[in-house]
């Protein structure tokens, strides 16, 4: 199949929606990331996603619609939702909520809840009125790899695997939306994203953050959130987040760095942009201002593949406190790096004083 990017003219998006229409895949702009829609309620078309990705059939899809009542053929909507609906939607806050049988089972994976969001890009606004139809998309990337925030991150992974790709530019927030569950008895958030705990607790009288989002799963342990079992967002290269004082993290990634290169690795730092100078000399890539964390959720997935498209061999990362947004950003960059942390301020301690350091590697 001929893939074509294309501007998101008039046009093109009435040929994007007579393409839905026909139960084929088109790559969609929003503001979180782009993703591979689907007419919602085709079933063949639905799996012509999970083929196209490579995605396992356990993993939920997010139903897009251009209002939250659009969805009420879908799901039950509480007043709770209701409530969200109108602080954050259209924008990047999805919602599980129970589902109704008219939404085929292979996108909800079965599960008896289905995820649904209103997207605020303006392009996915006039493709959901075009097509009159909700839209099953998840990220527009091959299964496993960071989510595509440009048109051409999504014609690298999935060119001949669909017709159109409407280039809206880059996506703005950069990272997946939050999912916030509203089927058990408490709100629970089990994706942080550009909605923030703290702004759904000035809705909410309590929210609870699902402790799997900072953490591995334990072996047997089931995921509350299908998507969170797998390792996602990973350069192909070994990445190493490196955590403590500022100063003790330049140091220890910069001689992490060297070490590499003396072992004949290519190798590369991801450090903020304030923070550049301290590596001078090394290959470094900026992942945004670290006081401004929304530059950091913009950017990162566009650095992760470059590494991988690069074929970087190591990779050491300065973090974020895992507040605010820096949740979603330390979600994500946890799951690239595997978990891989090294504490700078016990790695010091442990080179000035060598007798702990040759104990701590028997
Ligand atoms: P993606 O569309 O690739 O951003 O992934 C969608 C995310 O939403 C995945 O982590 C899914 O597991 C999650 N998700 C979708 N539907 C549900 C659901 N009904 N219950 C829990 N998580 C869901
Ligand atoms: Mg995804």
């Amino acid at each position: 199949m001929n893939t074509r990017v294309l501007p998101p003219t008039p046009q093109a998006i009435h040929e994007a929606a007579l393409a839905l229409q026909s139960g084929e895949l088109v790559g969609i702009p929003t503001e979180t990331v782009y993703g591979l829609g689907a007419n919602a309620l085709d079933e063949a078309a639905v799996r012509k996603i999970f083929a196209a990705k490579g995605r396992p059939a356990d993993n939920p899809l997010i139903v897009h619609v251009a209002r939250l009542e659009d969805a009420a053929p879908l799901c039950e909507i509480s007043d709770t939702a209701r409530a969200l609906a109108a602080r954050f939607c259209p924008g990047p806050l999805t919602i599980i909520l129970p589902r109704r049988p008219i939404v085929p089972d292979v996108v909800t994976a079965g599960l008896d809840t289905v995820a649904v969001r209103v997207p605020s890009h303006p392009v996915a606004q006039a493709l959901l009125h075009e097509c009159g139809l909700p839209i099953a998309a998840p990220s527009a990337n091959t299964s496993g790899k960071p989510s595509p925030t440009t048109a051409l991150h999504v014609y690298h992974d999935l060119n001949g695997k669909l017709p159109i790709i409407l280039d809206g530019g880059e996506c703005q927030v950069g990272l997946e939306s939050t999912v916030i569950s509203l089927s058990g008895d408490l709100p629970t958030v089990l994706r942080p994203g550009g909605v923030t705990p703290e702004m759904l607790l000035e809705v909410l009288p309590e929210v609870r953050v699902a402790d799997s989002v900072l953490r591995p799963l334990q072996a047997g342990e089931k995921a509350l959130s299908p998507g969170m079992m797998y390792k996602h967002y990973a350069p192909g290269g070994v990445l190493t987040m490196v955590k403590g004082t500022q100063e003790k993290v330049q140091h220890v990634c910069r001689r992490l760095y060297s070490a590499a290169i003396a072992d004949g690795q290519t190798a590369c730092i991801l450090a903020f942009e304030e923070h550049l100078a301290a590596y001078s000399g090394m290959e470094v890539l900026s992942i945004g201002r670290m006081a401004e964390p929304e530059t950091v959720s913009h950017r990162l997935f566009a650095v992760l593949r470059q590494l991988d498209e690069q074929g970087t061999g190591r990779m050491f990362s300065e973090v974020l406190p895992a507040e605010g947004l820096g949740l979603a950003i330390m979600n994500r960059l946890s799951r690239a790096a595997g978990f891989r942390t090294i504490d700078a301020d016990q790695e010091e301690e442990a080179l000035s004083c060598p007798s702990r350091e040759s104990s701590s590697r028997s």
